[in-house]
């Protein structure tokens, strides 16, 4: 069966910004008028900036808390190339990524009580983490066992085609690892599709038809979509979440699932088992 997956990188830093804030106030709303379940990834640093709101959040009872670990740091470099030109930004060390993600869930467990299981990497990469065991084994070691790492394309942009699917990093040595790239275009590219002149969209509502349109597919080869959006992005393009609303009714109407990262996972794990039993 094809499933939707919303998730959101709640990252925002800046103690003094309201940003957070106002994106859990619509997120709630949206997600309890719709009936329909959601995953934050949160760093440890907004955590601690919104704690409240965040505990606010928890009585809807949809939403499931997972890492975007403590202050951002990238885990592999990248090398981007897109029509304005090439960039490269740097990744942090080992030993940073290491206190990144142990940080980052100590905090979300002190503040939200919440024993992480899931990390969205800063940025996302190229065939995510499948080349780097090493980071790999750093997030298994800190309980993780299923990741966001695989956003972009060759140039390290995007699309990421939709054919990308959820897989486990089992030749890597991780077979109880789950990596769900994330495909399709995604909000980064807002700020010229939707924002600046020329604009590729008209206003939201036609991004969210071009969104939707891409749902279609992913129904009629029975994929996974995992969806992201940041709370910063969809402020200031989208603030009443109108891309959101219409895919999960898009998702209804095709009879797709919406669900939560953490449950589509117990489903892969617990079909690997079966399967694990059937052989043995
Ligand atoms: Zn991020």
């Amino acid at each position: 069966m094809s499933v939707l997956l919303l998730g959101y990188d709640v990252e925002t830093q800046d103690p003094d910004s309201p940003v957070t804030r106002q994106f859990l106030e619509v997120a709630s709303r949206v997600h309890e008028e719709m009936e329909a379940p959601g995953t934050f990834f949160l760093c440890g640093r907004t955590v601690e900036n919104n704690t409240e709101a965040l505990i606010e959040t928890q009585k809807t009872g949809l939403f499931d808390y997972q890492s975007h670990t403590y202050s951002h740091v990238l885990f592999k470099c990248l090398w981007q190339v897109n029509d304005e030109g090439e960039r490269l930004v740097r990744s942090g060390s080992i030993e940073q990524i290491a206190e990144e993600v142990d940080k980052a869930n100590r905090v979300l467990k002190e503040r939200l009580g919440v024993t992480v299981t899931g990390l969205t990497t800063p940025w996302g990469y190229y065939r995510g983490l499948g080349d780097r065991p090493d980071l790999l084994a750093i997030l298994h070691g800190n309980g993780i066992r299923f990741v966001r790492s695989w956003m972009r394309n060759e140039k390290d942009w995007v699309p990421n085609p939709l054919e990308v699917q959820p897989f486990f990093y089992e030749c890597q040595g991780f077979p109880d690892m789950l990596e769900f790239p994330m495909t399709g275009r995604h909000d980064c590219d807002w700020s010229r599709s939707l924002g600046f002149e020329p604009r590729e969209f008209d206003n939201v509502q036609d991004y969210a038809e071009y969104v939707a349109g891409q749902l279609e597919i992913v129904a009629e080869h029975d994929w996974a979509w995992p969806y992201n959006q940041h709370d910063h992005s969809t402020m200031r393009h989208d603030p009443e979440m109108v891309v959101i609303r219409r895919l999960i009714e898009k998702a209804r109407e095709l009879r797709m699932e919406v669900a939560l990262y953490r449950d589509y996972y117990k489903q892969r794990m617990a079909e690997k088992e079966r399967a694990h039993g059937a052989q043995a």
